[in-house]
This record gives structure tokens, sequence and C-alpha cells, in this order.
């Protein structure tokens, strides 16, 4: 038998450490921005086409490369930023593995070109397949222009692996975002087939964070500051009222590299602690620089993930510098939700009822007097309890005739179908209370219907109709608003233009990540149709992470809970008696799209029992 085991051909093995380190064209993007970063740039173009599936091309005035170096470049390990294993730990620049040029040389067609300051001429290259085809000497400005074609050109495999553009592109702008963030000093650029989406003129750290993320931002930052000998800390927080119910705009660079950290995000959320709705985020952009032999980066491939030396102080650091900066500015606690703040702090809303709790509860004279027999405040006894909670089950009544169910309400649906009866219902005296429910008489007692959900199932079921076939009409805005969005809410926005296009929204792109409304639902009001389109846009984020959702269910279930009447909202008589009618033509009127309740049925005959009779 001969010996089996030989040497991978360098080319192979460079396409097999790519995959490391070149996941998707976002990846290589991320590589070269730091090269020009790393080599001193002020000025750093990006330039892609069909999501960098095509080019990707970085263009700096950083300090080139001289030809021999422009050569060793593109070998494996071949770095000018470490020379031994000390300086791992002394780590200034972006990049310091030597991997990036080698891999990406050895998944797609490169074209370099480079100059030195001291150089008469540059250099040109092209590399396929990590072979040099061609050099040359080129005229140039100084420093360095790197583009990437057909990015996997060779392994077809990765590139079907590949998401849609517009996946691709916003992998792309958010890696160009961090990148950009960490260095407002840089002049930035990004153009995507042609048009330019990113313009970051230098300038300071406040200014580029409302260059990238919006000028809602300009009056509503909260600078902070902390140094040490330690470590420093310093960067920006949005105030109370701009946390966003999505996750979007929350940076944390160490040592300006941009990093993911569970752990720190709690340190910040624990700052902002009762002055933001529970299930709302809020903006920051820090940066925490400390002595590089404190850290290990070398965990993550893409060094995304770090480990701190001492984790707990740095968590503690961030935590009281947050703190520390909202205090000084006063902030005055802002909730976007109903209950007051005083109560929100209770310890009864904001902990949790613990065994110990009920116990002591129980035991307490105010429970006791609250749980005698014969008094007005009778509470049911445990054994009872059962009984009592059939009462307040929602009637999972379906109309028979129209069983469509959507995909996660068959169970429900079938389970409800042994529920239907012949109950008939009356919407002659509708009354509504708090503003938020609707008393509906029925034959055999009552409902209490959620204005809320009811409307938002109806609406979820019109927009299902108006997506499989029977658009909703759409009215022309006499004055067409402008919606400015950030380039990531352009991109989103763009993949749902067509359905948005059969729910009445006539909504056309007008570059630079502006759309204009040209028309909207008959029932979006004059001069909301900008605001209806934001907070859809909002909400369809907020399910963004739902991975169980299809695109368009995601958003036909932000459209209704978006534009569904509010609790609070007080109706008239007429406008009751069409919500009831329309809740009770759903082919589901029992529940919303996410499975809560739209009424309760109370029951005539159990409410004689309890009364005794
Ligand atoms: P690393 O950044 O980890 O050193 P890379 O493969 O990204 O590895 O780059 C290899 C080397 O090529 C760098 O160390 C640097 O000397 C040089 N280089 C890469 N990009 C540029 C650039 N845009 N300008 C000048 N030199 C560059
Ligand atoms: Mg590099």
């Amino acid at each position: 038998m001969p010996d089996i085991i030989q040497l991978l051909p360098d080319n192979i093995a460079n396409q097999i450490a790519a995959g490391e380190v070149i996941q998707r064209p976002a990846s290589a993007v991320k590589e070269l921005l730091e090269n020009a970063v790393d080599a001193g740039a002020d000025e750093v173009k990006l330039i892609i086409n069909d999501a960098g599936k095509s080019l990707i091309q970085v263009i700096d005035n950083g300090k080139g490369m001289s030809e021999t170096d422009a050569r060793m470049a593109f070998e494996r390990h071949a770095t000018s930023k470490i020379s031994n294993i000390e300086d791992l730990f002394r780590i200034k620049t972006m990049g310091f593995r030597g991997e990036a040029l080698a891999s990406i040389a050895a998944v797609a067609q490169v074209e370099l070109k480079t100059k030195r300051a001291e150089d008469e001429t540059g250099v040109y290259l092209e590399i396929e397949n990590s072979i040099v085809i061609k050099q040359e000497p080129v005229a140039a400005p100084t420093g360095t222009s790197i583009a990437m074609k057909n990015l996997f050109f060779n392994v077809p495999a990765r590139r079907n692996f590949l998401k849609s553009n517009p996946a691709e592109l916003r992998h792309i702008v958010d890696e160009f975002i961090r990148v950009a963030m960490a260095f407002p000093e840089v002049f930035f650029s990004l153009s995507s087939n042609g048009q330019e989406v990113f313009h970051l003129e230098k300038g300071t750290l406040k200014q580029r964070i409302v260059q990238i993320l919006g000028n809602n931002y300009n009056a509503k930052l909260v600078s902070v500051q902390e140094h040490t000998d330690y470590m420093n800390i310093y960067g920006f927080v949005g105030k109370p009222e701009t946390a966003k119910k999505t996750r979007g705009d929350q940076y944390f660079f160490v040592n300006n590299r941009f990093i993911k950290s569970a752990y720190l995000n709690h340190a910040l959320m624990n700052a902002f602690d009762a002055m933001i709705a529970k299930d709302s985020f809020p903006m920051y952009a820090l940066f925490i620089d400390l002595d590089p032999s404190q850290l290990d980066i070398n965990v993550h491939p893409t060094k995304q993930e770090i480990k701190f030396e001492d984790e707990k102080i740095v968590y503690a650091f961030v935590q009281s510098a947050v703190k520390h900066a909202l205090a000084q500015f006063s902030i005055t606690p802002t909730l976007d939700f109903d209950l007051d703040v005083s109560i929100q702090q209770l310890d009864a809303v904001s902990k949790p009822f613990t065994e110990e709790k009920k116990s002591s509860a129980t035991s307490s004279s105010l429970y006791s007097t609250f749980t005698k027999k014969h008094q007005s405040h009778f509470i049911e006894s445990k054994s009872e309890l059962k009984h009592w909670k059939d009462f307040y089950e929602p009637e999972n009544k379906v109309n028979i005739d129209n069983p469509t169910l959507s995909g996660d309400e068959i169970g429900r649906g079938q389970q409800a179908l042994h529920a239907a009866n012949d109950q008939r219902t009356s919407t002659d005296n509708l009354t509504q209370l708090h503003n938020s429910y609707i008393v509906v008489q029925t034959n055999k007692g009552y409902y209490l219907v959620h204005q809320q959900n009811a409307h938002e199932r109806i609406l979820y079921e019109q927009f299902i109709a108006a997506v499989d076939g029977k658009p909703i009409a759409t009215q022309r805005s006499l004055f067409p608003a402008t919606l400015e969005l950030s380039v990531t809410d352009a991109v989103l926005l763009n993949e749902l233009l067509p359905d948005l296009n059969h729910l009445g929204y006539l909504l056309e792109p007008f570059g630079n990540n502006t759309f204009v409304i040209q028309g909207s639902p008959a029932d979006v009001t004059d001069g909301n149709e900008k605001v209806a389109v934001e907070k859809m846009l909002e909400q369809y984020k907020h399910f963004s992470n739902d991975l169980k959702y299809t695109k368009r269910e995601k958003l036909l279930r932000s459209l209704a809970l978006q534009q569904s009447i509010k609790a609070g909202v007080s109706l008239t008589d007429k406008e009751m008696r069409v919500l009831i009618e329309n809740l009770f033509n759903c082919s589901t009127p029992n529940i919303t799209p996410n499975g809560k309740p739209t009424y309760l049925e109370f029951k005539k005959d159990e409410l004689d029992k309890m009364f005794g009779r």
C-alpha cells in the first residue's frame, strides 16, 4: 500500500483558512476598512456592487506599500503589525493576524494599486486563486486601492450560501457603521451600485453619531466620561426618551474595536434602571480604553468577542459611569407607558412574587379581613377557584363556515370548534368602559371586548386578505410626505415595498435613503402617513429576531399592532358597532394574532349562581 498523506496545495489551504475570516461580503469589508485605518488614512472610500458579491473596493490615502510589501501582504501570516508573541499584548492596531489579505486573495479576484509617499510610481497587482497573475508599475496617488471582484467565484458552495442582496447589504452597512463610528476623525463614504449612501465628513464623535444614527439624536445625547488609571470610558448614551423597542443603536468599543458583550450591555441596562420601559433599549456608543494586556482579543476569529482580565471591575465601572452621567444631566425619568413612576418602583411591582412573600401576605390582617366569608370583599376559597377560572376563560368560538386559520392558530381553532354554540350578540346597546372595553350583551350573558386586541385581530385578517389578492385601496396624498431613513431602515423598507403596496401604501424610493409617500390607506389620516410608516418599521424590527415568521407575516403583524385603535380611546356608538360586527365576522375572532384574548365571556347562569339565584 502506498502512503496516503499529502500536503494541501497552498491555494486550497488558503481557501480553507479563508472560511474562518471571510464568511460573507461584510467580513471582507470589515478587514479592508480596518487595514485602511491601520495604514493611517484619514479618507476612506468604500465602493460596492451587488451587495459586495461582484465588487468590494476600498480606496484609502494611507501610507501605501512598497513593491515587495505589496506582494508579501497576500502571504498567509504576513503582517507588519506584530513580530513576536509579546506584541500581542501591546496591540494598538485593528489587524494583527496577517490573514485577511491572504484569505481574500484565495476566494476572490483581487486588484491592488498602492503607492507610498516617498515612491515615484506605485505598483499594480492582479491576484487570483492566491496566485499573482499580473504585476506592473502604475501612476497612482499615495495610498492604497484594493478591489476584490466576484467573491467566492471559485467556491460555489459558499457563493450559494450567501443571502439576498438586501440582507448582505445590511451586514455591510453594519460593519461600515462600526468602523466609521470608531474613527470620527476619518472621512468615510459608502457607495452602493453607483449611489452614495454614506458621506461622513470628519468631525467629533457626537457629530459622527448624529451623521450615522440620524438628526433626531442631535439634542438627545448625554456625554459619558470617566478616567481612571485602570481604564477610561467615554462616549454618549441617548436620553431615556430616545429608547426604542428594538435593540438597534447600541455600540460598545474596546480600544476602538467594536465588540458584542451581553455582559456590558447588562451593566448599561442596569444604569438606566427605571428610567426606561422594561422592554425598550437605550441608544449608546461607548468607548472603553484599557491597557491591551488586560484583554484577550484573540478569542474570536473576527475579534468581536473579547475577554477582560477582570470582568467585574469593567462591569461596575461602566454602570457607575453611565449612572453618573445620567444623574449629572438631571434627566427626569420619562416612561412611555401608563403606570406612574412611583408605582413602577414599588417592590410589589418590580420584584418577583416569591413563596416567602406569599406566606407573609396571607398572614397579614389585611388579607384575613378580605377573606372572611359573608363580607362583600369575599374572595373564593381554593376549591372554588377552578370554577372562577372557567368563568373568565376566553370564549373559544369560531365561525365553522369559514375555518381558514393561519398556521399557529390551527391548534387553538380545533379545540375551539367544540365550544361553538348558538350565541347571539346584540349590537344595539353597546357600552364602553374605561375607554378600553366594550360590553356586548348576548342571549346567554355578555362579552367584555378589549377594543385594541379586537381591532388588531380585525386588521390582521383584512391584511391577510389584502396580500392574498384583495388589495387595500390607496388614497393619493395631496402633499406627499418625504421619509428620511437611516441606511439600515431604507434597506429594510425596500424589501417590504411590494407587500406594503398591496396594503395600500404607495412609497417611491427617492435615492439617498429617502422615500416619498405618494399614497396610504384611506383610514390613515392626512399628515399621519409618515409616522405610520416609521412606527411600522420600528414594530417590524421588534419582530425581526423571531425566526418563526416569514417576512410577510412579520409585516402583517406589525401593521395590525401599530394601526389598531389603542386602549384609552373613546369610541362613538357607530365605531363600537362596526368594531364588534367586524370582530365577529373574523375567521378567528377570539384571539389576537399573538394569542391574546380579544374578549371574555360572562355567562348569565354563572352570574345568577354567584348572586345566589
Ligand atoms: P493584518 O492587518 O492582520 O496585518 P492583513 O492581511 O490584513 O493582515 O494585511 C497584511 C499587511 O498588509 C498589513 O500588516 C499591512 O502591512 C499591509 N496592508 C494591508 N492593507 C493595507 C493598506 N490599505 N495600506 C497599507 N498597508 C496595508
Ligand atoms: Mg488586516
